[in-house]
């Protein structure tokens, strides 16, 4: 019996090494969807480098890419991080600069910047 690797594909495990950012307090899940940076946002099949890990830098929390841009595309999001609602900044360290996601912090940093401060949830008043 003649058997012959005609193509071969490595299956390792693999996972996101957090380093000092999953010692500093953050846990090993999206604060958004719940699931383990080992596995995928609800959002992509497969683990890999579609979706990294995004590292906050203001604050100890960490979010899937995919998680954390469909949260900063909510206006009412407010560029605040949803675990803690500082303002939310992500680490380049890993991923280098995130043009989509650094868009979005620009887009609420300008957008408090014109508004005025009111800390305080708006109210949607019914009118007519
Ligand atoms: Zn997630
Ligand atoms: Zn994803
Ligand atoms: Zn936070």
């Amino acid at each position: 019996m003649k058997v012959e690797f005609v193509d071969y594909h490595a299956v390792a495990t693999w996972s996101w090494d957090l380093g000092d950012a999953s010692a500093a307090g953050g846990d090993d899940l999206c604060g958004i969807c719940r699931v383990s940076f080992n596995g995928t946002c609800p959002d992509c099949k497969y683990p890999g480098t579609e979706c990294p890990v995004v590292i906050g830098a203001s604050c100890p929390h960490n979010f899937h890419m995919h998680c954390i841009l469909r949260w900063l595309e909510q206006e009412s999001s407010r560029g605040l991080c949803p675990m803690c609602r500082q303002i939310f900044t992500y680490s380049t360290e890993m991923l280098g600069d995130l043009p989509e996601l650094t868009k979005l912090i620009e887009d609420h940093a300008a957008m408090r910047a014109r508004g005025p401060d009111d800390d305080g949830f708006e109210q949607l008043e019914a009118t007519g």
